[in-house]
């Protein structure tokens, strides 16, 4: 057999995690990250927020004040993105990861996930959160708008991004370009990303089920994730055989993954929404489930 030389193996220190919060969830949902998944990936994970907090400074963490405004409008939310983006770039990480605040990254699953992936390659990988492409209306010169057709993966779920689709991306994602091209859809920031890859670069989304948000019902998942299961990554059939840029991606539409990436929690409907575990702790101490021992895997 002959052995190609190829990049050294991917470590979980080659993955740049970026956490999108905002001062008023520090002590809450934050503190939650720090404590769990956060603490094994502190010299990686950058924490992208609108205020200093020199308690958590202090403590070591990655701490990037964004200058965004705090709110949840689509400017300012897309404002922290393309600052998540450039934080990226400025790395000599491998990948990029964003996550949200409400979001557990599995560190195992992330990097067996990676792994499967040429490391070479224009990869964006993610949960799509509607069964099907979304229309934009792109803004065109003299007021005339243009229908467009593409996935996203759902911010609230988490996507990564390969280092060389990233920088494939520049033109339209760095510095002041991001906020514009979420403009010109007039789309948040997540699909301001699909529209990226997919519109401008021409490269088709990976589709992964293996992260979550607490737009789905996450009771399901503890069924859905028996080790050793077999998890597709699905591209969409027609899109897969037509597409120039996709051949490679086919390689890798099926892949064995054990792990789940993310998980997440939430209200819905006035009820919590979170994942099944049995651990230690009851639903009164630990809502979010996600502090319970039983799912550090
Ligand atoms: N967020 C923010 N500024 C705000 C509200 C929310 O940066 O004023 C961040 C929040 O920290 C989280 C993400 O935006 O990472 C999504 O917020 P949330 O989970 O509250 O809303 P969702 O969109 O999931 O319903
Ligand atoms: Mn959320």
């Amino acid at each position: 057999k002959r052995v190609h030389a190829t990049q050294p193996k991917l470590r979980l220190d080659d993955i740049y995690v970026a956490v999108k919060t905002t001062a008023r969830f520090h002590k809450t949902r934050l503190a939650l990250l720090l404590d769990t998944w956060i603490s094994r990936t502190k010299a990686h994970t950058f924490i992208f927020t609108d205020k200093e907090d020199e308690e958590l400074s202090s403590k070591g963490y990655n701490m990037v004040v964004t200058g965004c405004q705090s709110d949840h409008s689509q400017q300012a939310l897309s404002c922290k993105m393309s600052v998540e983006y450039d934080g990226f770039m400025a790395s000599s990480k491998r990948w990029f990861c964003h996550v949200d605040d409400d979001n557990y990254v599995n560190p195992e699953g992330l990097l067996s996930l990676l792994s499967t992936f040429p490391q070479e390659g224009d990869i964006y990988v993610g949960k799509p959160s509607l069964d099907k492409p979304i229309t934009a209306h792109e803004l065109l010169d003299r007021n005339k708008t243009v229908n467009v057709r593409f996935w996203f993966a759902t911010g609230g779920a988490g996507f990564c991004l390969s280092r060389r689709l990233a920088e494939k991306m520049s033109p339209w994602a760095s510095g002041p370009h991001f906020e514009r091209t979420s403009a010109r859809i007039r789309l948040p920031d997540d699909c301001t990303v699909g529209f990226i890859v997919e519109k401008m670069l021409g490269v088709a989304m990976v589709h992964c089920p293996l992260f979550h948000s607490h737009l789905e019902n996450l009771l399901l998942i503890s069924q859905r994730s028996l080790p050793q299961q077999v998890r597709r990554h699905t591209i969409p059939a027609e899109r897969a055989e037509t597409d120039s840029v996709a051949p490679f991606l086919i390689a890798v539409r099926i892949c064995i993954c054990s792990l789940q990436v993310t998980l997440s929690y939430g209200m819905f409907e006035n009820k919590m929404n979170s994942i099944e575990v049995k651990g230690s702790f009851s639903k009164e101490e630990d809502p979010s489930r996600l502090v319970s021992p039983s799912i550090h895997l």
